[in-house]
C-alpha cells in the first residue's frame, strides 16, 4: 500500500486496509487490521493511524509461542528524506511529533505500519503475566504445575550462611 505525496487531495485521505506483515523473520505474514488519516502540508505529512494485530510470539519466559493481541495509535509527521539536514537542525529540538521520512514523492504504509507494530513489541513477550516460566533446574514448564526438583534446591544466597554454620559446629566439638 502505496501513497504518493503529491497526489495526497488538501482535504487529506482516508485508508482502511488489511495489510500482511511479517514480523520477526518469520515466514508466514500476520495480518493488521490499518486505518489511517493522512494529510499534507505542501511537502510534510502528517499520518494519524491505528493498527490490530495478533502477533505470535515466543514468551520469554516459557518460551510457548502464544497470540499476542496489539492496538496500536500512531501519529507521526513526515519529510522528504532529501530535505533532511536543514529540517533537523531547526526544528527537531522542540518537536512533540516523531519524525519520519519518506523518499521518491511516495510514502510506503505498510512499512510504516510495520516499524509501528516492532515499536510497540517488548523484548520480551510474556504468553500472560503471571506466566510462571520454566524450572531452572529441570526445565518443565510450571505453568503445568510445581516441579519437584524445587525444595531441594539451595538458596544461593543463603549458601554463606550454611557454612558459617559448619564452622561454628566445628569449633564446639
Ligand atoms: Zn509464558
Ligand atoms: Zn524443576
Amino acid at each position: 500500500m502505496k501513497v504518493n505525496v503529491s497526489g495526497i487531495p488538501e482535504e487529506g485521505l482516508q485508508q482502511e486496509a488489511d495489510l500482511p506483515i511479517i514480523i520477526n523473520n518469520k515466514t508466514k505474514p500476520d495480518i493488521a487490521h490499518v486505518f489511517i488519516k493522512v494529510f499534507r502540508f505542501k511537502k510534510r505529512v502528517l499520518i494519524e493511524g491505528t493498527a490490530k494485530i495478533s502477533v505470535a510470539l515466543k514468551c520469554g519466559r516459557c518460551l510457548k509461542e502464544a497470540l499476542l493481541p496489539f492496538d496500536i495509535a500512531f501519529k507521526e509527521e513526515y519529510i522528504p528524506a532529501e530535505d533532511i539536514r536543514g529540517e533537523i537542525e531547526q526544528e527537531l529540538s522542540d518537536r512533540d511529533l516523531d519524525l519520519g521520512f519518506y523518499s521518491n514523492d511516495e510514502l510506503d504504509i505498510k512499512e510504516i505500519v510495520k516499524e509501528q507494530v516492532l515499536l510497540s513489541v517488548p523484548m520480551k513477550p510474556l504468553c500472560r503475566d503471571d506466566c510462571r516460566g520454566l524450572c531452572l533446574v529441570c526445565g518443565k514448564d510450571l505453568n503445568e504445575g510445581a516441579c519437584n526438583c524445587r525444595k531441594e534446591e539451595i538458596d544461593p544466597r543463603l549458601a554463606p550462611l550454611a557454612k558459617f554454620k559448619e564452622i561454628l559446629k566445628d569449633r564446639k566439638e
